[in-house]
């Protein structure tokens, strides 16, 4: 078999743990399969080469950080081929570049463009385990780029399309993907399979474990792979299309998202272009709005609604600065904000074909005695903000509906 291994930034985090994975891909050789390895920058290491650089000047230059941040991986990748040399294995590390990774010329966030991974073929055919780095590549002029932040999962998810790899695993410090976040939900489970689309609501909901764009791209290109511990052995979390056996299960996790405040405009009049205006203003500042609710007419005299939206907490300032400068021109009464406030989100496919998911969501709050502000919902989610206060025990409420065997 050709496997693909990425390791992230904590399971390459000192030279002990770098031994760890060179033995781990030394059983796969023992086995007589061939080995490409992604490593990401040891743990801390990118981000303080961000602080390195924000000490010589706040905003510097985007080629420059690129050029900088490549370092991190490039630490690792020789480490890692040393590491496979004293257990006597050859080994041999590329960068971005060398393993043929083109990309587009978005400094700190590059696309890949195409990858032409002549080098790490050759290599793999004179035996030797190929040791890439992960979160680079290339422009086609031969400027070093990076992919964004956890870039190194996509490094790893797109050389494995390009090897038409038999298996890629992302190796993490966790033992896979869960039905809830175990440090709130003492009774989740890991999940053994999970399909995209189900990933990437979780992951979008706070649930990180891999990099959106990565399962996109695995999405996309049909790369199955598994999520999985690199501290011990145990099988982890299969995620690939979506089958029908899925779907009878009705909701696969639940999640919460902290991470969030809540705007609400108070009587804003209810003509064409207000909303426009409002969301444009928010975009301009990019600032990230996530979900909207707007009412029906209040029944009074000039035709007035009210309107939130929940934004990213570290934005809300600079949202009310936006709204207020908004004041004269819209003419809404006055603004609301609440930081207070968390998202409790239930994901599954199997809610397309289940009935009453959304009564038995709002049934189990209403018995907790938690108030829903908002509700949005998708094809395979649904989310309420709630009191932060309460979020932990409504998420424990409902995991144990959804997720948790009822006695008979
Ligand atoms: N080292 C990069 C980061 O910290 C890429 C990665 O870890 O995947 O974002
Ligand atoms: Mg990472």
């Amino acid at each position: 078999m050709l496997i693909v291994q990425k390791f992230g930034g904590t399971s390459v985090g000192n030279p002990e743990r770098i031994k760890n994975v060179a033995a781990r891909v030394a059983r796969y050789r023992a086995q007589g399969d061939q080995v490409v390895v992604v490593v990401s920058a040891m743990s801390g290491v990118t981000d303080n080469l961000i602080k390195l650089a924000k000490e010589i000047m706040p905003l510097p230059s985007e080629r420059e950080m690129d050029m900088l941040l490549a370092t991190g991986e490039q630490t690792t990748i020789a480490l890692t081929a040393m590491a496979l040399h004293s257990l006597n294995l050859q080994a041999t590390s590329l960068t971005g570049a060398q393993a043929g990774i083109v990309t587009d010329g978005v400094h700190t966030k590059a696309k890949i463009q195409n990858i032409t991974p002549k080098q790490v073929h050759s290599l793999l055919d004179g035996g030797n385990v190929v040791i890439v780095a992960g979160f680079q590549g290339q422009t086609v002029e031969g400027q070093i780029t990076t992919l964004g932040r956890g870039g190194s999962d996509l490094t790893a998810i797109a050389l494995a399309a390009a090897l038409k790899a038999d298996l890629c695993q992302i190796y993490t410090d966790v033992d896979g993907v869960y039905t809830a976040d175990p440090r709130i939900v003492p009774t989740a489970r890991k999940l053994p399979e999970i399909s995209y689309d189900e990933m990437l609501e979780l992951a979008s909901l706070g649930a990180k474990v891999m990099q959106s764009r990565s399962v996109e791209f695995a999405k996309k290109f049909g790369v199955i792979f598994e999520v999985r511990s690199s501290l011990n052995d145990n099988p982890g979390t299969i995620v690939k299309e979506e089958t029908l056996s899925m779907e009878d299960v009705v909701i696969r996790g639940v999640s919460l998202d902290k991470n969030q405040a809540k705007v609400t405009l108070v009587g804003v009049p209810d003509k064409p272009g207000v909303a426009a205006k409002i969301f444009k203003a928010l975009a301009d500042a990019t600032i990230n709005v996530d979900m909207i609710v707007q009412n029906v007419s209040h029944n009074t005299g000039t035709p007035a609604t009210d309107l939130s939206f929940t934004a990213d907490k570290p934005d809300l300032l600079k949202a009310q600065k936006v709204i207020e400068q908004l004041q004269e021109e819209i003419g809404y009464q006055k603004v609301i904000s609440d930081e207070k406030i968390g998202k409790l989100s239930i994901v599954g496919v199997g809610m397309r074909s289940h009935s009453g998911v959304a009564a038995k969501m709002f049934d189990t709050l209403a018995n907790e005695g938690v108030n829903i502000d908002m509700i949005s919902t998708s094809e395979i989610k649904i989310s309420v903000v709630i009191d932060i206060a309460r979020a932990e025990q409504a998420m424990r409420a409902v995991h144990k509906v959804f997720l948790e065997k009822q006695p008979a």
